[in-house]
């Protein structure tokens, strides 16, 4: 442990944490929408900016290591405009759609937004280009809604035979794509949803949530799939006493989440779960749920036995 002084309190952190972490650790909060502890840290968004004393500039807590006897401050005018600012250039390309967008609710854009009173500005200058990839069954990608944070590509990179995401173009032309820019139907996409998970705001959507319940409304629990070992977090999501669908929770390291485990771990908990669908040969087909979980061979084996019997 170390000791050091946030926001005017002295406390004891850990060594090894960034200031970041140092400042959850005595419940402060600091915003920030490219950080996730799981992955790489790339200091993207520099909305999780600080004051440190001895340094001239502003620095970035998740990337700052602390050390003993450091002086932070997290809230000042000076941070508070910067904060301003970043969201300012992000909702100044961003459609207006937070009325009717599956993550309202629990979009850090959003939350951030409210909490620092920054609006979206009506002006002429350009948008996002509204690209949005309705090709799977199980995920909705809108590039209009992407901030780039960047938190997909390295969450899919994470498990060596995927690394499907990648950033393409320059500049405000930027945007995160499959493959050599292919759909997420004809990419070697899994269906895995770990991207969907880590994504902070409503560009990467789970579809089969889609329009069944705001996130204030629904209740979740917790549940662990059953399918292998690693045994990865789902919510179960119920609404007026049903449970109407299961969302991936965040994966951590050494779990690789997938698509069998999630329809596992739906078909068990969902009253009325929609029917699967299986990519073959780069198309998506609808396909019984004795194929989506593996199961033909145990079941063929079954009615074999049974005949025996
Ligand atoms: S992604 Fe967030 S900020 Fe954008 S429309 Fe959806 S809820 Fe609103
Ligand atoms: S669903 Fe899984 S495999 Fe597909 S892009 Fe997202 S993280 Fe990668
Ligand atoms: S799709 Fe989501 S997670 Fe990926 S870069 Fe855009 S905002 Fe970030």
């Amino acid at each position: 442990m170390i000791n050091m002084v946030i926001d005017g309190k002295k406390v004891k952190v850990s060594r090894d944490s960034t200031v970041l972490e140092a400042a959850k650790q005595v419940g402060i909060d600091i915003p920030a929408l490219c950080y996730d502890k799981n992955l790489e840290i790339v200091a993207a968004c520099r909305l999780c900016v600080v004051e440190i004393d001895g340094k001239n500039k502003l620095e970035t807590s998740c990337s700052t290591k602390v050390r003993e006897g450091m002086n932070v401050n997290t809230h000042s005018e000076k941070i508070d405009t910067v904060r301003k600012d970043v969201l300012q250039l992000l909702l100044d390309s961003h459609p207006n759609d937070c009325l009717t967008c599956q993550k309202a609710g629990e979009c850090l854009l959003q939350k951030y937004a409210y909490e620092y009173d920054v609006n979206f500005v009506k002006h002429d200058g350009a948008m996002r280009p509204h690209l949005v990839d309705t090709s799977s069954p199980y995920i909705l990608k809108d590039d209009s809604k992407c901030i780039l944070c960047g938190k997909c590509v390295r969450t899919c990179s994470e498990v060596a035979e995927r690394q499907v995401l990648a950033f393409a173009d320059r500049g405000y032309d930027t945007r995160i794509v499959l493959d050599a820019d292919q759909t997420l139907e004809t990419s070697s996409c899994v269906s895995c949803n770990r991207c969907v998970t880590v994504c902070p705001v409503g560009a990467l959507i789970d579809k089969r949530t889609l329009g069944k319940v705001r996130s204030w409304e629904g209740e979740k629990q917790v549940v662990k799939c059953k399918s292998c070992q690693y045994g990865c977090n789902f919510e179960v999501i119920k609404n007026r006493g049903k449970n109407i669908a299961v969302k991936a929770m965040e994966p951590t390291e050494g779990r690789p989440l997938c698509l069998r485990g999630r329809l596992t771990t739906e078909f068990i908990n969902v009253d009325k779960p929609e029917k699967p669908f299986r990519k073959i040969d780069g198309k998506f087909e609808e396909t019984s749920w004795t194929k989506a979980l593996g199961l033909e061979e145990v079941m063929e084996k079954m009615e074999l036995l049974k005949e025996d019997e």
